[in-house]
């Protein structure tokens, strides 16, 4: 397969002499526009953004810089890349090196130029038949309210990755190695910003493509798996879409009705009491209750709890006392 060169400065839009600043501000406007969490499913977007992240990898660095310019400012973009005589590789060290967000690595140009982007891991089995990475499962807790509303969350996965001392093995020079302890692999924990949709249930799993354990000989890393626990509330019990709570009233407001706060999920809502409202009476507040997962949204349920003074004051006292002489209501008859 043939070569292809790269303009990088056609690439970051900006000219040969430009400072480190305006490359890196040329970036930064590039890498939001084309990000992969803005264009979700946009394969020209993805592409766009690795060739991006790659310019941006070699202009910012100035010796990757010095190095690129040597092949002078004549080469067109897309254009079969031969290098020049005398063009010798170089092996660049790569240990920490993270792969741009969006996966993939660089191309074979920039390969060419700069030697693998693979990781040590993965360059010692390049030899090998490309295989995707394991998934990773994990866990995430989450308030009802997030799942509700959706939104961006942080999570720190534990990745591992080959040990770089021993390259796997486990031993140095016929010793247990001391950086993973014979293990052969280090832990590398990894955080990640997620996207939960809105209207997520307790249970429900996420799936983040590509952010599994690395693959071996430049195969696919696997992808990541995130199983949602959704914390109890404290004012709500969660019944499929819908959401239910208690909410105490006075004997007065039960037999005259009114209009109170009651608690919901975006914050307060007015509650009409109907007149004549008994304990334990639910009533529905249709649409408040959680987001759907493709639109729309449950009921809210209100238990009504009817509470009497436990500690009257002597003019309450008289006024049911006075209630209790008129009135006729037995409810037991
Ligand atoms: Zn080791």
């Amino acid at each position: 397969m043939a070569v292809r060169f790269k303009d990088y400065y056609e690439v970051l839009g900006v000219k040969r002499d430009a400072t480190e600043n305006q490359v890196r501000q040329a970036f930064r406007k590039l890498a939001r526009k084309y990000h992969p969490d803005v264009n979700p499913g946009n394969a020209s977007a993805e592409e766009k953004f690795k060739e991006i992240n790659e310019a941006y990898e070699v202009l910012s660095d100035a010796e990757k810089r010095k190095r690129y310019d040597r092949l002078g400012p004549n080469w067109k973009n897309g254009a079969e890349f031969t290098p020049p005589p005398g063009w010798g590789r170089v092996k660049v060290d790569y240990s920490g090196f993270e792969e741009p967000s969006g996966g993939g690595g660089f191309s074979d140009f920039f390969e060419f130029l700069f030697g693998s982007s693979r990781s040590s891991d993965q360059e010692q089995s390049r030899r090998s038949k490309p295989t995707k990475g394991k998934n990773i499962e994990t866990e995430m807790a989450l308030s009802l309210e997030n799942a509700h509303l959706g939104g961006r969350h942080r999570i720190t996965i534990q990745d591992t990755r080959t040990c770089p001392v021993c390259r796997g093995t486990g031993s140095t020079g016929g010793v247990v190695c001391t950086s993973c302890r014979g293990a052969g692999r280090l832990l590398t924990p990894r955080t990640i910003d997620v996207n939960i949709p809105p209207g997520a249930r307790d249970g429900s799993v996420i799936k983040v493509s590509k952010q599994g354990h690395r693959g071996a000989g430049g195969g696919e890393p696997g992808d990541l798996y995130i199983k949602l626990k959704i914390d109890p509330h404290p004012t709500f019990t969660v019944s499929g879409d819908d959401i239910t709570t208690e909410v105490p009233i006075t004997p007065w407001e039960a037999v005259l009705g009114a209009s109170i706060e009651a608690p919901a999920i975006d914050g307060k809502i007015e509650l009409k009491v109907p007149a004549g409202a008994q304990g334990g009476q639910r009533l529905r507040l249709r649409g408040q209750g959680l987001n759907k997962r493709g639109g729309g949204r449950g009921d809210e349920y209100v238990k009504l709890k009817i509470v009497v003074p436990s500690k009257p004051t002597e003019e309450e006292k008289s006024l049911f006392k006075e209630m209790a002489e008129t009135s006729r209501f037995n409810p037991r008859r």
